[in-house]
Protein backbone atom coordinates (compact mmCIF):
# COMPACT_ATOMS: atom_id res chain seq x y z
CA UNK A 1 0.00 0.00 0.00
CA UNK A 2 1.29 3.40 -0.81
CA UNK A 3 0.36 6.02 1.94
CA UNK A 4 0.10 9.59 2.37
CA UNK A 5 1.33 10.81 5.65
CA UNK A 6 0.98 14.07 6.24
CA UNK A 7 2.59 15.23 9.53
CA UNK A 8 4.23 12.24 9.62
CA UNK A 9 7.82 14.42 11.17
CA UNK A 10 5.26 14.93 14.13
CA UNK A 11 4.94 12.69 17.21
CA UNK A 12 2.25 10.72 16.37
CA UNK A 13 3.03 10.65 12.62
CA UNK A 14 6.22 9.60 13.10
CA UNK A 15 5.22 6.74 14.76
CA UNK A 16 3.01 6.01 12.06
CA UNK A 17 5.77 6.13 9.65
CA UNK A 18 8.31 4.00 11.35
CA UNK A 19 5.96 1.23 11.70
CA UNK A 20 4.29 1.84 8.28
CA UNK A 21 7.77 1.26 6.23
CA UNK A 22 8.63 -1.57 8.62
CA UNK A 23 5.53 -3.34 7.59
CA UNK A 24 6.36 -2.86 4.22
CA UNK A 25 4.40 -0.33 3.10
CA UNK A 26 5.77 2.45 0.61
CA UNK A 27 4.94 5.93 2.14
CA UNK A 28 5.02 9.60 1.36
CA UNK A 29 5.75 11.74 4.02
CA UNK A 30 3.85 15.25 3.97
CA UNK A 31 5.18 18.03 6.52
CA UNK A 32 5.58 21.64 7.06
CA UNK A 33 8.54 20.95 9.49
CA UNK A 34 7.04 23.64 11.93
CA UNK A 35 8.15 23.95 15.49
CA UNK A 36 7.08 20.90 16.19
CA UNK A 37 8.70 18.73 13.78
CA UNK A 38 11.84 16.61 13.84
CA UNK A 39 12.77 14.90 11.06
CA UNK A 40 15.21 12.58 13.25
CA UNK A 41 11.90 11.17 14.26
CA UNK A 42 12.31 9.36 11.00
CA UNK A 43 15.89 9.11 10.67
CA UNK A 44 15.83 5.04 11.29
CA UNK A 45 13.50 4.82 7.91
CA UNK A 46 14.64 7.40 5.74
CA UNK A 47 17.33 5.62 3.83
CA UNK A 48 14.59 2.91 2.84
CA UNK A 49 13.64 2.92 -0.46
CA UNK A 50 9.92 2.73 0.99
CA UNK A 51 10.54 6.27 2.72
CA UNK A 52 9.50 9.76 0.43
CA UNK A 53 9.59 12.93 1.80
CA UNK A 54 7.94 16.50 0.89
CA UNK A 55 8.05 19.31 2.40
CA UNK A 56 4.98 21.22 1.72
CA UNK A 57 2.34 23.18 3.69
CA UNK A 58 -1.51 22.21 3.92
CA UNK A 59 -2.55 25.42 3.68
CA UNK A 60 -1.07 25.30 0.28
CA UNK A 61 -3.65 23.65 -2.34
CA UNK A 62 -1.29 23.91 -5.19
CA UNK A 63 1.39 22.32 -3.58
CA UNK A 64 -1.44 19.29 -2.17
CA UNK A 65 -2.20 18.79 -5.97
CA UNK A 66 1.08 18.58 -7.33
CA UNK A 67 2.10 15.80 -4.90
CA UNK A 68 -1.18 13.62 -5.36
CA UNK A 69 -0.47 13.48 -9.11
CA UNK A 70 3.10 12.94 -8.45
CA UNK A 71 2.51 10.32 -5.82
CA UNK A 72 -0.85 8.90 -6.64
CA UNK A 73 -1.47 7.07 -3.30
CA UNK A 74 -3.80 4.41 -2.34
CA UNK A 75 -4.56 5.84 1.30
CA UNK A 76 -3.94 9.43 2.78
CA UNK A 77 -3.69 9.58 6.79
CA UNK A 78 -4.33 12.85 7.78
CA UNK A 79 -1.90 13.92 10.84
CA UNK A 80 -0.76 17.05 10.17
CA UNK A 81 -1.79 19.87 12.53
CA UNK A 82 -1.28 22.35 15.31
CA UNK A 83 -1.76 20.49 18.73
CA UNK A 84 -0.72 21.89 21.63
CA UNK A 85 -3.56 23.09 23.70
CA UNK A 86 -1.65 25.77 25.64
CA UNK A 87 -0.11 27.25 22.45
CA UNK A 88 -4.07 27.53 21.15
CA UNK A 89 -4.78 29.91 23.85
CA UNK A 90 -2.05 31.89 23.61
CA UNK A 91 -2.59 32.32 19.47
CA UNK A 92 -5.74 30.37 18.04
CA UNK A 93 -5.06 31.61 14.35
CA UNK A 94 -2.74 29.28 13.21
CA UNK A 95 -4.93 26.07 14.39
CA UNK A 96 -7.89 27.90 12.41
CA UNK A 97 -6.03 27.99 9.20
CA UNK A 98 -3.90 24.55 9.38
CA UNK A 99 -6.47 22.72 11.67
CA UNK A 100 -9.91 23.49 9.33
CA UNK A 101 -8.60 25.51 6.13
CA UNK A 102 -5.88 23.10 5.89
CA UNK A 103 -8.12 19.69 6.39
CA UNK A 104 -10.88 21.45 3.50
CA UNK A 105 -7.51 21.88 1.10
CA UNK A 106 -6.63 18.17 1.65
CA UNK A 107 -9.98 16.87 1.43
CA UNK A 108 -10.37 19.05 -1.87
CA UNK A 109 -7.08 17.86 -3.16
CA UNK A 110 -8.02 14.27 -2.28
CA UNK A 111 -11.50 14.19 -4.18
CA UNK A 112 -9.74 15.74 -7.35
CA UNK A 113 -7.31 12.96 -7.21
CA UNK A 114 -9.72 10.20 -6.18
CA UNK A 115 -12.10 11.67 -8.99
CA UNK A 116 -9.37 11.77 -11.67
CA UNK A 117 -7.99 8.28 -11.19
CA UNK A 118 -11.65 6.92 -11.97
CA UNK A 119 -12.85 6.67 -8.17
CA UNK A 120 -10.19 3.83 -7.30
CA UNK A 121 -11.58 0.84 -4.80
CA UNK A 122 -9.73 1.18 -1.72
CA UNK A 123 -9.11 4.43 -1.93
CA UNK A 124 -9.18 6.25 1.72
CA UNK A 125 -8.75 9.50 3.34
CA UNK A 126 -8.18 8.83 7.17
CA UNK A 127 -8.77 11.43 9.26
CA UNK A 128 -6.96 11.21 12.62
CA UNK A 129 -8.64 13.44 15.82
CA UNK A 130 -8.61 13.48 19.29
CA UNK A 131 -11.00 12.77 22.09
CA UNK A 132 -10.56 16.75 23.24
CA UNK A 133 -13.69 17.03 20.42
CA UNK A 134 -16.40 15.76 22.94
CA UNK A 135 -15.46 18.19 25.72
CA UNK A 136 -15.01 17.07 29.15
CA UNK A 137 -16.97 14.16 31.39
CA UNK A 138 -17.93 14.33 35.05
CA UNK A 139 -16.05 11.62 37.38
CA UNK A 140 -18.54 8.52 35.45
CA UNK A 141 -19.05 7.63 31.85
CA UNK A 142 -17.02 7.59 28.89
CA UNK A 143 -16.84 9.07 25.35
CA UNK A 144 -18.53 6.71 22.38
CA UNK A 145 -18.34 7.41 18.84
CA UNK A 146 -22.30 8.77 19.69
CA UNK A 147 -21.51 11.20 21.96
CA UNK A 148 -22.08 14.80 20.54
CA UNK A 149 -19.10 17.00 20.31
CA UNK A 150 -18.53 20.38 23.10
CA UNK A 151 -15.43 21.17 22.14
CA UNK A 152 -13.70 23.86 24.67
CA UNK A 153 -10.75 25.25 23.59
CA UNK A 154 -9.40 26.44 20.16
CA UNK A 155 -7.66 23.27 19.85
CA UNK A 156 -10.41 20.97 20.00
CA UNK A 157 -12.90 23.73 18.15
CA UNK A 158 -10.77 23.47 15.24
CA UNK A 159 -10.34 19.77 15.59
CA UNK A 160 -14.00 19.09 15.63
CA UNK A 161 -14.56 21.39 12.74
CA UNK A 162 -12.23 19.18 10.47
CA UNK A 163 -13.72 16.18 11.96
CA UNK A 164 -17.25 17.51 10.71
CA UNK A 165 -15.76 18.67 7.16
CA UNK A 166 -14.44 15.44 6.43
CA UNK A 167 -17.72 13.66 7.53
CA UNK A 168 -19.72 15.85 4.86
CA UNK A 169 -17.47 15.26 2.05
CA UNK A 170 -17.84 11.27 2.49
CA UNK A 171 -22.05 12.38 2.74
CA UNK A 172 -22.05 14.94 0.29
CA UNK A 173 -19.15 13.89 -2.08
CA UNK A 174 -19.13 10.29 -1.69
CA UNK A 175 -15.25 10.60 -0.54
CA UNK A 176 -14.27 7.07 1.25
CA UNK A 177 -13.25 8.41 4.68
CA UNK A 178 -12.61 6.62 8.15
CA UNK A 179 -11.99 8.96 10.98
CA UNK A 180 -10.13 8.01 14.55
CA UNK A 181 -10.78 9.83 17.67
CA UNK A 182 -7.88 9.31 20.50
CA UNK A 183 -6.94 10.15 24.31
CA UNK A 184 -3.69 11.42 25.24
CA UNK A 185 -0.59 9.66 23.43
CA UNK A 186 2.92 9.14 24.99
CA UNK A 187 6.73 7.46 24.21
CA UNK A 188 9.24 8.04 22.28
CA UNK A 189 9.86 11.44 20.37
CA UNK A 190 7.39 13.46 22.64
CA UNK A 191 8.13 16.98 21.74
CA UNK A 192 9.80 18.29 25.48
CA UNK A 193 6.65 21.30 25.49
CA UNK A 194 4.19 18.09 26.31
CA UNK A 195 3.19 16.92 30.07
CA UNK A 196 5.60 14.02 30.66
CA UNK A 197 8.98 14.92 28.67
CA UNK A 198 7.68 18.30 30.69
CA UNK A 199 8.05 16.38 33.84
CA UNK A 200 11.28 13.59 33.21
CA UNK A 201 13.30 16.79 31.85
CA UNK A 202 12.72 18.40 34.91
CA UNK A 203 13.10 16.23 37.45
CA UNK A 204 15.92 15.62 35.94
CA UNK A 205 17.57 18.80 36.02
CA UNK A 206 16.03 19.46 39.22
CA UNK A 207 13.12 21.84 38.25
CA UNK A 208 9.80 22.10 39.68
CA UNK A 209 7.38 19.88 38.06
CA UNK A 210 4.16 21.92 37.77
CA UNK A 211 1.04 20.72 37.89
CA UNK A 212 -2.15 22.65 36.98
CA UNK A 213 -4.66 23.48 39.47
CA UNK A 214 -4.65 20.47 42.25
CA UNK A 215 -3.74 17.87 39.87
CA UNK A 216 -6.86 15.88 39.67
CA UNK A 217 -7.98 16.42 36.19
CA UNK A 218 -7.84 12.90 34.55
CA UNK A 219 -6.92 11.96 31.25
CA UNK A 220 -6.69 8.38 29.31
CA UNK A 221 -3.24 7.19 28.31
CA UNK A 222 -1.87 4.95 25.21
CA UNK A 223 1.55 4.62 24.15
CA UNK A 224 2.19 5.74 20.56
CA UNK A 225 3.18 2.24 19.13
CA UNK A 226 0.04 1.18 19.80
CA UNK A 227 -1.78 4.03 18.45
CA UNK A 228 0.42 4.09 14.83
CA UNK A 229 -0.64 0.14 15.31
CA UNK A 230 -3.99 1.18 15.67
CA UNK A 231 -4.51 3.90 12.76
CA UNK A 232 -3.03 1.06 10.05
CA UNK A 233 -5.65 -0.84 11.32
CA UNK A 234 -8.19 1.42 10.88
CA UNK A 235 -7.25 2.47 7.42
CA UNK A 236 -6.78 -1.00 5.86
CA UNK A 237 -10.07 -2.33 7.60
CA UNK A 238 -11.92 0.32 8.92
CA UNK A 239 -15.70 0.97 7.49
CA UNK A 240 -16.10 3.80 5.21
CA UNK A 241 -17.70 6.67 7.26
CA UNK A 242 -16.91 5.40 10.52
CA UNK A 243 -15.30 6.71 13.15
CA UNK A 244 -13.82 4.14 15.54
CA UNK A 245 -12.57 5.66 19.27
CA UNK A 246 -9.43 4.81 20.22
CA UNK A 247 -8.08 4.78 23.69
CA UNK A 248 -5.74 2.72 26.29
CA UNK A 249 -8.25 2.28 28.83
CA UNK A 250 -5.92 3.65 31.48
CA UNK A 251 -7.30 6.86 33.02
CA UNK A 252 -4.68 8.83 35.84
CA UNK A 253 -5.31 11.75 37.24
CA UNK A 254 -1.97 14.21 36.49
CA UNK A 255 -0.94 13.97 40.00
CA UNK A 256 -1.05 9.96 39.38
CA UNK A 257 0.93 9.86 36.48
CA UNK A 258 3.13 12.40 37.97
CA UNK A 259 4.22 10.33 40.69
CA UNK A 260 3.95 7.38 38.67
CA UNK A 261 6.91 8.97 36.45
CA UNK A 262 8.58 10.25 39.62
CA UNK A 263 8.27 6.63 41.36
CA UNK A 264 10.35 5.27 37.64
CA UNK A 265 13.10 8.04 37.83
CA UNK A 266 13.86 7.21 40.96
CA UNK A 267 14.10 3.37 40.47
CA UNK A 268 16.54 4.26 37.67
CA UNK A 269 18.28 6.85 38.57
CA UNK A 270 18.03 7.90 42.15
CA UNK A 271 18.37 11.02 43.30
CA UNK A 272 20.54 11.87 46.65
CA UNK A 273 17.93 12.69 49.17
CA UNK A 274 14.40 12.30 48.81
CA UNK A 275 12.33 11.53 45.64
CA UNK A 276 11.61 13.21 42.49
CA UNK A 277 8.11 13.85 43.67
CA UNK A 278 9.31 16.75 46.09
CA UNK A 279 9.63 18.57 43.18
CA UNK A 280 5.98 18.52 42.48
CA UNK A 281 4.57 22.66 42.14
CA UNK A 282 1.22 22.99 42.04
CA UNK A 283 0.47 26.47 39.29
CA UNK A 284 -2.04 28.20 38.33
CA UNK A 285 -5.00 25.70 36.11
CA UNK A 286 -5.41 26.29 32.64
CA UNK A 287 -8.44 28.47 31.34
CA UNK A 288 -11.53 25.97 30.30
CA UNK A 289 -9.47 23.16 31.53
CA UNK A 290 -11.84 19.84 30.56
CA UNK A 291 -12.15 17.63 33.79
CA UNK A 292 -11.86 14.42 32.78
CA UNK A 293 -11.32 12.43 29.51
CA UNK A 294 -12.10 8.73 28.91
CA UNK A 295 -12.80 6.64 25.93
CA UNK A 296 -15.03 3.51 25.20
CA UNK A 297 -12.76 1.59 22.84
CA UNK A 298 -15.22 -1.27 22.33
CA UNK A 299 -16.01 -0.72 18.85
CA UNK A 300 -12.38 -1.09 17.49
CA UNK A 301 -12.05 -3.74 19.54
CA UNK A 302 -14.95 -5.76 18.41
CA UNK A 303 -14.85 -5.25 15.05
CA UNK A 304 -11.47 -4.67 14.54
CA UNK A 305 -9.74 -6.98 17.12
CA UNK A 306 -7.14 -4.21 18.41
CA UNK A 307 -5.95 -4.28 21.47
CA UNK A 308 -2.82 -2.34 23.06
CA UNK A 309 0.15 -4.42 23.45
CA UNK A 310 1.57 -2.42 26.51
CA UNK A 311 0.26 -1.45 30.12
CA UNK A 312 0.53 2.53 30.63
CA UNK A 313 3.14 1.46 34.00
CA UNK A 314 4.92 -0.67 30.87
CA UNK A 315 4.27 2.38 28.75
CA UNK A 316 5.96 5.02 31.12
CA UNK A 317 8.92 3.00 31.86
CA UNK A 318 9.74 2.23 28.59
CA UNK A 319 8.99 6.14 27.56
CA UNK A 320 11.20 7.27 30.68
CA UNK A 321 14.02 5.05 29.56
CA UNK A 322 14.10 6.19 26.12
CA UNK A 323 14.39 9.91 27.24
CA UNK A 324 17.41 8.52 29.78
CA UNK A 325 19.15 7.27 26.50
CA UNK A 326 18.16 9.84 23.76
CA UNK A 327 19.27 12.91 25.47
CA UNK A 328 20.99 14.25 21.96
CA UNK A 329 17.23 13.95 20.60
CA UNK A 330 16.17 16.19 23.41
CA UNK A 331 18.35 18.69 24.14
CA UNK A 332 18.70 20.94 20.98
CA UNK A 333 14.40 20.81 21.21
CA UNK A 334 14.28 21.86 24.65
CA UNK A 335 15.49 25.89 23.20
CA UNK A 336 11.95 25.50 20.88
CA UNK A 337 10.16 24.18 22.97
CA UNK A 338 9.87 27.28 26.00
CA UNK A 339 10.32 23.94 28.50
CA UNK A 340 9.12 25.55 31.94
CA UNK A 341 6.99 28.74 30.77
CA UNK A 342 4.32 26.13 29.19
CA UNK A 343 2.87 23.00 30.64
CA UNK A 344 0.96 21.00 28.15
CA UNK A 345 -1.88 18.16 29.28
CA UNK A 346 -2.90 17.16 26.59
CA UNK A 347 -0.81 16.48 23.19
P1 LIG B 1 2.71 17.14 16.51
O1 LIG B 1 2.51 18.57 16.85
O2 LIG B 1 3.79 16.37 17.20
O3 LIG B 1 3.00 17.00 14.95
C1 LIG B 1 2.27 17.71 13.99
C2 LIG B 1 3.04 17.66 12.68
O4 LIG B 1 2.25 18.35 11.69
C3 LIG B 1 4.40 18.36 12.74
O5 LIG B 1 5.39 17.55 12.15
C4 LIG B 1 4.17 19.64 11.94
O6 LIG B 1 5.34 20.10 11.25
C5 LIG B 1 3.08 19.22 10.97
N1 LIG B 1 2.31 20.38 10.51
C6 LIG B 1 1.75 21.35 11.30
N2 LIG B 1 1.16 22.28 10.52
C7 LIG B 1 1.34 21.87 9.24
C8 LIG B 1 0.94 22.41 7.99
N3 LIG B 1 0.27 23.56 7.91
N4 LIG B 1 1.25 21.72 6.86
C9 LIG B 1 1.93 20.56 6.93
N5 LIG B 1 2.38 20.02 8.10
C10 LIG B 1 2.07 20.67 9.23
O7 LIG B 1 1.30 16.46 16.71
P2 LIG B 1 0.94 14.98 17.20
O8 LIG B 1 0.85 14.97 18.67
O9 LIG B 1 1.82 14.00 16.51
O10 LIG B 1 -0.54 14.85 16.64
C11 LIG B 1 -0.78 14.38 15.31
C12 LIG B 1 -2.26 14.33 15.05
O11 LIG B 1 -2.89 13.48 15.98
C13 LIG B 1 -2.94 15.70 15.17
O12 LIG B 1 -3.90 15.80 14.15
C14 LIG B 1 -3.60 15.65 16.54
O13 LIG B 1 -4.74 16.45 16.58
C15 LIG B 1 -3.93 14.18 16.65
N6 LIG B 1 -4.01 13.64 18.01
C16 LIG B 1 -2.97 13.83 18.89
C17 LIG B 1 -3.04 13.25 20.14
C18 LIG B 1 -1.89 13.35 21.12
O14 LIG B 1 -2.03 12.93 22.26
N7 LIG B 1 -0.74 13.86 20.71
C19 LIG B 1 -4.15 12.50 20.52
C20 LIG B 1 -5.19 12.34 19.60
C21 LIG B 1 -5.09 12.90 18.35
Amino acid sequence: MKILVTGGAGFIGSAVVRLAVARGHEVVNLDALTYAACLENVASVSESNLYSFEQADIRDRARLDEIFSVHRPDVVMHLAAESHVDRSIDGPGDFILTNINGTYNMLEAARAYWLGAGKPAGFRFHHISTDEVFGSLGTTGQFTEETSYDPRSPYSASKAASDHLVRAWHETYGLPVVLTNCSNNYGPFHFPEKLIPVVILNALAGKPLPIYGDGSNVRDWLYVEDHADALLLVVEKGKLGRSYNIGGENERSNLQLVRTLCGILDAKRPKAQGSYADQITYVTDRPGHDARYAIDPSRIRDELGWRPSVTVEQGLEKTVQWYLDNEAWWKPLQARAGVGVRLGVKA
